[in-house]
């Protein structure tokens, strides 16, 4: 069987080095071993997301070289599939709704941590701190009916209980360096969110369905999203769906060591092909051949 790759972009803002790196990276590899690439579009947030910066992500990938087969895979196009797996979870008693407003977690998060520390994500996202997991099924139903925005959130110890122990195979390397057989932590996340009431998905939902779905067997992505297979690793495990390896990249930095972030000009392909700067500076300038 080929190895299947692919370059998962947000429609969010123009691609950067680091982007360039990450597709790069992704479309050496499956050249050199005769694999697939795939372009899959992540653009599941209808307020960040545009179709203008859609359609730039495609010219700067066709000016840097690279192909990809068609169609795209965009993931506003698969709310059902989404929407299903989230019921599928729901049914083996793994999620549940919670009621609370950004400000009233915020507001909850302040309180308790005024009496020592509160846990926090990898990404520094505070656990949930309500008790939604008590409500009666009665009173989830009726709050749900009667309108109020609502998140649905995965019971992570229940989850870990149906899971059992996880881990997959780095071929990369995490931010502490971690290689070979990896042992997943999905306890870091806490009871994190799966869906909302007007978005049936979230990124680590929509990632796991859509590297099954496209049969996609080498994820290739940066070190900042190394913590986040572990969730991908138990999402796959409770919805019986095959494991890819991963590979985590190092990450392009800016002259100052921060990672680059959309709105850095200096660093967008762009801005770098307005200033006279071509494919092969581009490679040269993130270390690729
Ligand atoms: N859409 C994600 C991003 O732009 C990447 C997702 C992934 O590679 O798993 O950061």
């Amino acid at each position: 069987m080929s190895p299947v790759f692919r370059f998962a972009p947000s429609p969010n803002g123009t691609l950067h080095l680091g982007h360039a790196f990450s597709a790069l990276l992704n479309f050496d590899l499956a050249r050199a071993s005769g694999g697939r690439f795939l372009l899959r579009v992540e653009d599941i947030d209808p307020v960040r997301c545009r179709p203008e910066f859609e359609a730039a992500i495609y010219q700067d990938l066709v000016w840097l070289g690279i192909a990809w087969e068609t169609p795209v895979r965009r993931q506003s196009e698969h709310m059902a599939e989404y929407r299903r797996a989230v019921e599928r979870l729901s049914s083996l008693g793994l999620v549940y709704p919670s009621f609370e407003s950004r400000a009233e977690i915020t507001r909850m998060v302040a309180e308790r941590e005024a009496h020592g520390t509160w846990p926090r994500d990898p990404d520094g996202a505070p656990f949930y701190p309500g008790d939604a997991k008590l409500l009666p099924a009665a009173e989830r139903a009726r709050r749900i009916e009667s309108g109020e925005p609502y998140a649905l959130r995965l019971d992570m110890e229940a989850a870990l209980a149906r899971a059992g122990a996880l881990s997959w195979t780095e071929f990369g390397e995490g931010s502490g360096g971690e290689t070979g057989r990896i042992a997943a932590r999905p306890q870091a996340w806490g009871d994190l969110i799966l869906a909302r009431k007007e978005t049936p998905t979230s990124y680590h939902l929509s990632v796991a369905i859509d590297d099954a779905l496209q049969g996609v067997t080498e994820v290739v992505r940066g070190q900042d999203l190394f913590h986040a297979t572990s969730v991908h690793r138990l999402l796959q495990q409770l919805l019986e769906l095959p494991v890819p390896d991963y590979r985590h990249h190092r990450l392009i930095r800016d002259a100052a060591g921060h990672k680059l972030s959309k709105s850095t000009g200096a660093t967008g392909l762009r801005e770098l092909r307005a200033a006279g700067a071509d494919p092969a500076d581009i490679r040269a300038r993130i270390g690729l051949p």
